[in-house]
């Protein structure tokens, strides 16, 4: 470049998938938007799981920081026997039908988490104590039970309790019961959202499985798929970006940050989205 020629516009740095404590994060949402703003964040979305009750904080925090917000939701949902992730970006925070799926879903959650409770006093462990924490939590998951078990010394980190606890054939699991990806679907598009199918790389499906997942996405009217998020190793990447092209879904970026403490999901990491994917940014109207 000559001395002369301007230096190329900085790409604006962009987190479309972040939680706060509204649900399993540990920043209130106006924390979490001053995080971003240090981290030079222009575009944030605020994606709890099926909790959209941070957004007008959020949203009041972003314009005091000079950072376009986008009000989105992670619901959790199920196809095919597994749990399947839906974003929803760009939704209408008071939508009935959300609110109303949010609520439901809360006193879900806190059944899940009561009998999950029991299962660990089954297994002897203090699980009332247990529940108490992680009941107090504007909405209560697994995670929070993780952190219980870490606080009173029953495990070193929050992963570990899931492996020797928490998930899937573990002491303490409990099955929950999720919406179908159709009806989740459905929700965000009703409630004036894109739906973005999250984390494809971690349902441990085989190339066809994701493939079927992608086309039924796209054809019960999904818009987009996360091509860019920490933990995605380049395989994987390439393996959800030709996915995106054969099914022409838009790509997304966001980092799933949860807390400051987890370095390896730093929130508002510049990733580059790969060639020939056009990203959700555009359709946002942004
Ligand atoms: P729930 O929705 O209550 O089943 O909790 C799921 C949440 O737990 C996810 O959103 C993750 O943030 C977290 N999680 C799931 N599996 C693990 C794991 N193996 N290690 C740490 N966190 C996990
Ligand atoms: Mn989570
Ligand atoms: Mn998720
Ligand atoms: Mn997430």
């Amino acid at each position: 470049m000559s001395p002369s020629s301007p230096a190329p516009a900085p790409v604006p740095r962009v987190d479309l998938h972040t939680h706060s404590s509204c649900s399993d994060g540990t920043l209130e949402p106006a924390q979490l938007v001053a995080r971003a703003a240090l981290r030079q964040v222009a575009l944030l979305a605020l994606t709890d799981h099926d909790s959209v009750g941070g957004c007008e904080q959020a949203l009041t925090a972003c314009q005091r920081h000079g950072i376009r917000f986008v009000p989105g939701v992670e619901l959790s949902c199920q196809w095919r026997e597994r749990e399947i992730h839906l974003v929803g970006l760009n939704v209408e925070p008071a939508n009935p039908a959300l609110r109303a799926h949010c609520a439901a879903l809360l006193q879900r959650r806190r059944q899940r988490i009561a009998a999950m409770a029991q299962r660990l006093t089954a297994a002897g462990m203090p699980g009332a104590a247990l529940a108490a924490d992680a009941l107090a939590a504007a909405l209560p998951t697994r995670t929070h039970l993780a952190r219980a078990l870490c606080a009173q010394g029953f495990a070193p980190t929050p992963a570990k309790a899931f492996e020797r606890w928490l998930q899937r054939g573990r002491p303490g699991y409990v099955r929950a019961q999720w919406p179908a990806l159709a009806q989740a679907l459905a929700l965000i598009i009703g409630a004036g959202g894109v739906a973005v199918l999250a984390h494809p790389h971690r349902y441990r499906l085989s190339n066809s499985a994701q493939r079927e997942l992608a086309g039924e996405f796209k054809t019960a009217g999904g818009a987009g798929i996360e091509v860019s998020l920490p933990g995605m190793g380049p395989g994987d990447t390439d393996r959800v970006a030709a996915l995106a092209r054969r099914y022409e879904l838009m790509g997304s970026i966001g980092s799933d940050f949860h807390e400051p403490d987890l370095p390896w999901r730093p929130l508002g990491r510049f990733a580059k989205l790969p060639d020939r994917i056009t990203p959700i940014m555009a359709s946002l109207g942004l």
